[in-house]
């Protein structure tokens, strides 16, 4: 098919190097639609994304009747972390902080490799402006429908499609910041809370701040926000290599580019296979012209690959005059060497360091989450009095003790002392007789403190200072802890 066939699309990138400057006022986008693979691709991302963040906060996991039976939960209230067969207790953070870093390290390996892909595809930002696009094309048609409407008088159809856009994104943006809510509280009981307006103040503002933030950032600022607040186009410059893949248009295949290009090889003159029909430039979100190159505020969403693939279907040329390549690539198809394509390209030391680091930082943390302890035992001596001398002679320290237990059920423990010849326990308050061993029942999930005094017979006490230790062992399980302390005497009472 000749390319006569295909109109030229009169559309200027507004985002174009030359018309950059301090200050201008936001030019509005009126992206065309287009179909191909990466368009399905974004489809079907947008659908998984969305999905797991909205159905996520209303999956259900047992645990028991003494904890949240919500699959993901940031219990604020009662400081823990749920994650489906996981309990994260406030001291563990470290394992929040080792998922935020594999997910650094994830992002380098994904931008050294494939380049933007986070931003073309996954980005909340991405994923939200696209949905909103989706609705206003949908509501007020394709590109030349929406630019019609949008330079047409104040009429009552355009107001009407107005309103409903804004009505629709709105309800997006409040089920955006409603779903938000639900994953740091019991996401049923929170719905009908907050319907019924019996829910904590700030359910509502953090419901109203994300509403405002998602509508005017997705429905008004859209790429602006990539391209002036968004601080990873800058870093993933940095991260970019000859290896890395990016949306590169061919021009040693393309140009010269020519609109008239039977005329063109009639007279005897050197085309490329672009005609010039500005597909790539109409689809682009971004309002940039991939032909003048690499550029920042290009989101490698490859919407510009679909839409030249298919004018390329129809003047009969081969696809992937705009395509995902490496500098790599781009080089050798203009030396004439061969390019190293494909996965080959992914392997280089840096993709090997960043894999090695970020499976280390996962084996570590589920290594450590496999053998982590659901008991923990802390002790604190007393300072004041340091100790007592007791109306029968025996000396008295007293210590805070406190018991952990992560279990989601009630437990039993045995608290005894190791390396203090005699000595006893009671806790304080109790008119039982001292002890040498004790037992706590501890409620699951529960951190029991309580005081316990230990009571030694100064003959039996080797220096003014004992060292010594607690023990607690669980009595229906195989848990244990152990704690080193201290038990002062006066000197001239000792042996
Ligand atoms: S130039 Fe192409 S890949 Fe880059 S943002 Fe525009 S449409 Fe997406
Ligand atoms: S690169 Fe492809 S879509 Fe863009 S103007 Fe040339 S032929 Fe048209």
């Amino acid at each position: 098919m000749s390319n006569h066939a295909i109109d030229r699309l009169d559309v200027e990138p507004v985002n174009k190097k030359e018309n950059r400057s301090l200050y201008a006022a936001r030019k509005k986008i009126f992206p065309k639609r287009t179909e191909g693979f990466y368009r399905r691709l974004k489809w079907w991302i947008m659908a998984v994304t969305l999905g797991i963040y909205y159905v996520t906060p209303w999956l259900r996991w047992d645990r028991g009747p003494h904890a949240p039976d919500q699959a993901v939960l940031v219990d604020m209230a009662n400081r823990r972390f749920y994650f489906f067969f996981i309990e994260i207790w406030p001291q563990e953070f470290f394992y929040i902080a080792g998922l935020l870093v594999m997910a650094g390290v994830g992002l380098f390996l994904v931008t050294s490799t494939i380049g933007r892909a986070w931003c073309g595809y996954t980005c909340p930002q991405t994923v939200w402006v696209d949905l909103f696009i989706a609705v206003e094309r949908w509501v007020e048609g394709d590109r030349n429908a929406r630019m019609k409407l949008d330079k047409a008088p104040w009429t009552f159809d355009k107001i009407r499609k107005r309103v409903t856009v804004h009505t629709l994104w709105l309800v997006i943006a409040v089920l955006t910041g409603g779903a938000w809510i639900f994953y740091f509280a019991d996401a049923p009981t929170l719905l009908v809370n907050f319907v019924t307006l019996q829910a904590a103040p700030v359910a509502y503002i953090t419901v109203a701040v994300l509403t405002f933030t998602t509508y005017v950032f997705a429905g008004f600022m859209r790429e602006q926000v990539c391209t002036y607040m968004c601080p990873w186009p800058r870093i993933q410059a940095a991260m970019l290599d000859e290896h890395s893949l990016t949306v590169t248009y061919n021009d040693w295949r393309g140009e010269p580019r020519s609109r008239h290009q039977k005329k063109a090889i009639e007279a005897g003159e050197k085309v490329g296979d672009c005609i010039d029909c500005n597909a790539c430039v109409a689809v682009c979100p971004m309002g940039i012209d991939i032909r003048d190159g690499q550029q920042l505020e290009c989101i490698t969403c490859a919407l510009c690959i679909d839409a030249c693939d298919g004018v390329m279907d129809k003047i009969g040329k081969p696809r992937g005059l705009i395509d995902y390549a490496t500098l790599n690539d781009y080089q050798s198809n203009i030396t004439g060497t061969p390019a190293e394509t494909g996965w080959r390209s992914f392997i280089r030391p840096r993709t090997f360091v960043y894999i090695a680091v970020w499976s280390g930082i996962g084996l570590t943390l589920l290594g450590l989450l496999a053998t982590r302890d659901r008991l923990d035992l802390n002790i604190l001596r007393d300072r004041n009095p340091i100790f007592v001398q007791l109306s029968d002679g025996a000396i008295r320290n007293g210590y805070t003790v406190k018991i952990l237990n992560m279990k989601a059920e009630p437990r039993a423990f045995r608290l005894s002392l190791e390396n203090l010849p005699g000595a006893e326990m009671t806790v304080s308050g109790s008119t039982d007789a001292p002890a040498g061993e004790l037992v706590f029942d501890v409620a699951p999930d529960r951190l029991l403190a309580t005081k316990v005094f230990v009571r030694a017979d100064p003959a039996e006490l080797a220096g003014t200072r004992s060292e010594f230790t607690f023990r607690i062992d669980e009595i229906d399980g195989a848990e244990s802890d152990r704690v080193d302390a201290v038990f002062e005497a006066p000197e001239r009472q000792t042996k």
